[in-house]
């Protein structure tokens, strides 16, 4: 039922002939309250709630492991009704100038078959996409523990960036982004929404035509095919001369600028990389967000020098390209996407 959108439940609701206003009512506990029974339905009546019942399942995901940072950054492991078990992350962020900003990272799928060199999730391979109702469910769930401590609480940002490849997984994201998005539900603005990507050509021109507004990330990282060989797999079958050239057609299309993230570890921040992402980004509309990855274990990965990264920094201004360092957020607990699931798979 948590992937239901307001005019499925419309027409359930009329299947059971059951009024409108039902499924209207249903819609707003489930989506927008973020309630994790029925029983908590108050205004739907019990006979109305066995008819429903006898038509949709409702299961909240069950919280495994919440860990939480000294900066507020929450990340949980969730547990799906198969038994496999998927991470996401809660992070606020205070502002003075506007209201405060609530992100949630959530996953697409279990595990990930693109392999990144820096990722604990690829280390795990593919296992399954998940549905509508399990992404927006994360969530939800998060919603939910929140309200327990905050009863004001709202998400409001959405980042497509946990375990998984979202654009994979294309078929379940986009109308997971439609659900976060309706004015009954949790009313996440398009343009507060991220889709990252590890460079899948075919769906980055299908997002340009489907054009949700939504915003697109693609994890750069290298500017040389070489190196990118290595550090994304995905690169072999989608080279840079495609990527970019998709990069360019989706900004044609949507007037949309495009974040490049470029993860910086002690491999690949060197200035004869960053002269070449100069080269690589010349005439495209974007911004690059520079990351410094987290280490883990059994990657061979190691975070990079503060002064390297500057350095790194320096060179693209100096070129007049727009960049910004991603502020770390939970250091102190397992943040790096799939290390959570590891740790707690390795103890059992
Ligand atoms: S970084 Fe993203 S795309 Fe790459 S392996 Fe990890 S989850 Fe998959």
């Amino acid at each position: 039922m948590r992937g239901c959108s307001e005019n499925e439940l419309i027409q359930i609701c009329q299947e059971l002939g059951l009024k409108r206003f039902r499924a209207i009512q249903l819609f707003q506990w489930v989506q927008q309250k973020a309630v994790t029974t029925w029983e908590e339905m108050k205004n739907i009546g019990e006979r109305d709630r066995h008819a429903l019942r006898s038509r949709l399942t409702f299961n909240s995901l069950e919280k495994v492991r919440e860990q939480r940072s000294k900066d507020g950054t929450r990340k949980y492991l969730f547990r799906l009704d198969d038994g496999e078990t998927i991470e996401c992350v809660l992070m606020d962020y205070a502002r003075t100038t506007s209201r405060d900003r609530h992100t949630v990272c959530v996953s697409t799928q279990v595990g990930c078959a693109v392999g990144c060199a820096f990722c604990a999730t690829g280390l795990e391979g593919f296992r399954r996409n998940l549905s509508v109702g399990e992404i927006v469910g994360q969530v939800l769930d998060i919603t939910h523990y929140v309200r327990q401590e905050d009863p004001d609480f709202q998400v409001t940002n959405i980042v497509f960036m946990g375990m998984g490849e979202p654009l994979l997984n294309y078929d379940q994201v986009l109308p997971a982004i439609q659900l976060l998005n309706q004015g009954q539900g949790l009313n996440i603005g398009m343009r507060r929404m991220t889709i990252s990507t590890s460079g899948v050509v075919p769906q980055i021109l299908q997002l340009a035509k489907d054009n949700p507004q939504v915003g697109l990330a693609v994890s750069l990282h290298a500017a040389q095919d070489e190196v990118r060989n290595d550090l994304i797999p995905m690169n072999r079958r989608y080279p840079l001369i495609q990527l970019m050239e998709a990069c360019r057609e989706y900004t044609q299309i949507t007037h949309r600028r495009i974040t490049f993230e470029v993860a910086l570890t002690s491999k690949n921040a060197k200035r004869e990389e960053a002269e070449a992402l100069v080269r690589l980004l010349k005439g495209q509309f974007g911004h690059v967000n520079l990351i410094p990855i987290n280490s883990v274990a059994g990657t061979g990965m190691e975070r990079p020098d503060p002064e390297l990264m500057s350095k790194f920094a320096q060179v693209l201004e100096d070129a007049g390209i727009s960049v910004s360092s991603r502020e770390e957020r939970g250091a102190d607990i397992d943040a790096a996407c799939g290390q959570l699931r590891r740790q707690w798979e390795g103890e059992l």
